[in-house]
């Protein structure tokens, strides 16, 4: 599934901080979610300093960026099929 948090080709770019260097996918709902956010489409690209980067990285110890993708996520999710439903396949609200 296409992200419905960002376009791939047009926003060819860190979700973050817009630069074009050593881009990933980051599924926002990671763990046992990760094969729902593909389904829905629920990722974005994320530098690999933004990525995995220990410090600024969403993976490190960047929790106010994790979070504030799950809440974008969850709004943009809601926005398609309602809270309801949100909640039956994730579980957890973030807003
Ligand atoms: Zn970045
Ligand atoms: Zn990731």
């Amino acid at each position: 599934m296409k992200s419905i948090l960002q376009d791939y080709e047009e926003q060819r770019e860190c979700f973050y901080c817009t630069c074009k260097s050593n881009l990933q996918d980051h599924h926002v709902f990671g763990a046992a979610n990760r094969k729902l956010s593909e389904k829905y489409g629920l990722k974005v690209l994320l530098c690999m300093k933004h990525h995995t980067g220990q410090i600024e990285g969403v993976h490190g110890q960047n929790k106010a960026l994790r979070l504030e993708l799950k809440k974008m996520a969850q709004r943009e999710f809601e926005k398609l099929y309602g809270h309801e439903k949100y909640m039956k396949i994730f579980g957890k609200n973030y807003l």
